[in-house]
């Protein structure tokens, strides 16, 4: 049975939840396991090609993946079903980030067929929602994009999700990128939560944890932790530095 997002990603002891997202790198199978041998206690979601070698490895990580085929239907060239995903011990899929969104063309009727399918198998879906510049329409941006991708799931469903607030102009790869502020986020994860409890009528206890993400790294991530809104971290570029990853494990772990 699929329990709450935090419950399981808490189980190894850090009461906060940190993601890492390796995107396309490293580069070597051999690389990729020094740093999966590294981030005990983090959810990893390492490139597919990855994940059957992880499968094997006993760790205090937990396996996640970076994406999933859109339905079951078997003629998809070149997608990744649900099923094979959990076969590998697979228990987390990122859903709509947006590198999917903005640079693959994914639409929000694909992202939400995504995290259909993501539940149907019991994965725990981390659903990404995040503006691409912080202008005067953000909060407009933000209700819309949370009204469709979360389209047609009963509450319950939504209530076990994670939710990761990452704009889109504070991820490391976008030029001129800098991480928001732990107020702003907290802002945007307010508005994110206020359209899922209003528009679903979740009780306020119940509605998903929140997570921020954007050129997170060890000297900022205290600061967007000691907000009690936002639950965890996804963490990129950084979850890439073996050093840098595991100050950022310590510095969560002491937390
Ligand atoms: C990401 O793209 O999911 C991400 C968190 O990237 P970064 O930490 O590098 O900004």
């Amino acid at each position: 049975m699929i329990t709450s997002g935090c419950e399981a990603a808490t189980s190894n002891g850090m009461s906060k939840i940190v993601i890492a997202n390796w995107k396309m790198r490293p580069e070597t199978l051999e690389e990729a396991e020094d740093l999966f041998r590294i981030s005990d206690g983090a959810i990893v979601c390492p490139p597919f090609v990855y994940l059957e070698e992880f499968s094997k490895i006993k760790s205090g990580a937990i396996l996640g993946a970076q994406d999933i085929s859109l339905s079951d239907e078997p003629g998809q060239t070149g997608e990744i079903s649900g099923e094979m995903l959990t076969r590998l011990r697979v228990k987390y899929v990122i859903i709509g980030h947006s590198d999917r969104r903005w640079k693959l063309g994914e639409t929000d009727e694909i992202v939400n067929r995504k995290l259909k399918t993501a539940l149907v198998h019991e994965l725990m879906p981390i659903v990404c929602i995040g503006e691409k510049s912080r202008d005067t329409d953000f909060e407009i941006f933000l209700r819309n994009q949370v009204m469709s991708t979360f389209a047609g799931l009963p509450s319950e469903q939504i209530e076990k999700c994670l939710i990761v607030y990452e704009p889109v102009w504070a991820i490391s790869t976008t030029p001129g990128a800098k991480p928001d502020t732990p107020e702003s986020a907290l802002e945007s994860i307010k508005i994110i939560k206020d359209s899922l409890i209003g528009n679903w009528k979740l009780e306020i206890g119940n509605s998903p944890k929140a997570l921020y993400g954007g050129s997170v790294d060890s000297k900022n991530v205290a600061d967007f932790l000691k907000e009690d809104e936002i639950s965890g971290v996804l963490v990129g570029q950084a979850s890439l530095n073996k050093e840098e990853f595991k100050k950022i494990l310590d510095i969560v772990s002491s937390l």
